[in-house]
């Protein structure tokens, strides 16, 4: 299998979004959680994203887990690749937007990189080389009090020029909206005056499919899910992604048992797991007790496997926001929040074991700690639950094959759990 594009993501987050916006567009799309091991197996997919944890770390760092993600998808066929970052462009002047490109450019041999951290529809729009963050410039939107990356300059050419070792240009506008002939002449003047990467400007969906169109003629792109979209309708547009019945195998229904875990104390969640009680067995957990000791886990495993053979059951450590609160003055909230968090995975680890293989999980840190618990290398992302969150079906699982939906708090509609069972089958 010959992958048609890579993508290499700066956060967990940033590549769930950019893999769900691919799959959207119709690409088939893995998500892998770090840079897999050789022996992966993937299903038949036309894109694959690598998801880091690079976007604050040390620059030199950076570069190097960059580097083996671009190595590991060039080795399985993919010409292009897109480094994608946030669509605040969230760096310091050390990196590492600039140092990642300038490494990945090296590496292929790429004389101009198209960088746009546009994504029109959550409001990131780009003009004269200007980000802005809904109405307002980069350095007035709340970017600007980031504790890791406080923007204090939307002026991109320049942010990223501070970064970065290669001279960097402007694709404006004016020049978009004429189309990727104009784009293309524009970037080859550039390129004849040592221009190595052009910040371009995009303010409406089309104008990302202009970008997407002229970024395929080059071996890297720089920028968030917008040009991501830009790409992949470029991709689909251009017949190159294949299409066929041989590629629903991988569709099959899992079945067996179904579990729901709820660790966000989101408003939202709240009303589901509320609402879940008239669907579905639901199980509250004393967070007292699981902070305390094993024994609130030993009991929810032992509720669960009275029940689970019934139906799908739901277990929930969520409080309203004064008892949280409240916990957290008794434990302190990191150590709170960490011991819930583990003693969810010890509980999706054992329900797994016993043969679980659809799992709903609430709750950004509590889906993290699961997944990292279940070592599952990479999902392959399917069909939309609710905005933002997909069906994934586990690529690589030491159990085999696995549905899950991982949910960060607000996001889904009241009936959140039955919606994700439904489509679970
Ligand atoms: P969200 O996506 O809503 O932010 P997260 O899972 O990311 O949800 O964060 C919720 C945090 O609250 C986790 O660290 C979790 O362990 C913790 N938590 C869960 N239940 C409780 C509770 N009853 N009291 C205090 N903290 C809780």
């Amino acid at each position: 299998m010959k992958l048609t594009l890579g993508c290499i993501a700066d956060d967990y987050t940033g590549a769930s979004d950019l893999a769900n916006t691919l799959t959207r567009a119709g690409l088939r799309t893995v998500q892998t959680i770090g840079v897999p091991a050789n022996e992966l197996k993937l299903p038949e997919v036309d894109a694959v994203v690598v998801s880091l944890k690079s976007r604050s770390i040390e620059a030199g760092l950076a570069v190097s887990r960059s580097r083996a993600a671009d190595k590991w998808l060039r080795g399985r066929g993919a010409d292009h690749v897109l480094f994608k970052i946030c669509s605040t462009f969230d760096s310091t002047d050390a990196g590492n937007i600039g140092p990642v490109m300038d490494a990945l450019r090296a590496d292929c041999g790429e004389k101009t990189v198209l960088v746009t951290p546009a994504f029109p529809e959550t409001g990131r729009t780009v003009y004269q080389g200007n980000l802005f963050v809904g109405l307002v410039p980069l350095n007035e939107s709340p970017l600007r009090d980031h504790p890791l990356n406080p923007m204090h300059d939307s002026n991109l050419v320049r942010v990223l020029a501070r970064q970065s070792k290669t001279k960097i240009g402007l694709v404006n506008l004016a020049t978009v909206i004429r189309g990727p002939e104009a784009v293309r002449a524009h970037l080859a003047d550039l390129a004849g005056t040592g221009v190595g990467a052009a910040i371009i400007d995009a303010v409406f969906d089309l104008d990302l499919e202009t970008i997407g169109g002229v970024a395929l003629d080059h071996r890297l792109s720089v920028g968030a899910s917008g040009i991501g979209l830009g790409l992949a309708r470029a991709l689909v547009g251009s017949g190159g992604v294949p299409r066929g019945a041989s590629r629903k195998t991988e569709e099959a229904p899992i079945g067996g048992p179904a579990a729901c875990l709820a660790g966000s104390c989101s408003q939202a969640t709240l009303q589901q797991v509320a609402n879940a009680e008239e669907t579905m067995p639901v199980l509250h957990l004393d967070p007292d007790r699981i902070i305390t000791g094993p024994d609130e886990v030993r009991r929810a495993l032992a509720w669960a496997a009275q029940r689970i053979a019934d139906g799908p059951i739901l277990i929930a450590s969520s409080s309203t926001p004064d008892q949280v609160t409240a916990l957290q003055s008794r434990h302190g909230r990191d150590a709170a929040g960490h011991a819930i968090e583990q003693a969810m995975a010890d509980i999706a680890e054992a329900l797994v074991q016993s043969g679980v293989r659809r799992l709903v999980i609430a709750g950004g840190e509590t889906s993290g700690a699961v997944v990292d618990r279940l070592g599952i290398p990479g999902f392959l992302v399917g069909a939309e639950i609710a905005a933002g969150v997909p069906v994934l079906r586990a690529v690589g699982a030491k159990e085999g094959d696995m549905l899950l939906a991982l949910k960060s708090g607000n996001f889904g509609g009241p009936q959140f759990f039955s919606d994700a069972l439904g489509l679970m089958r």
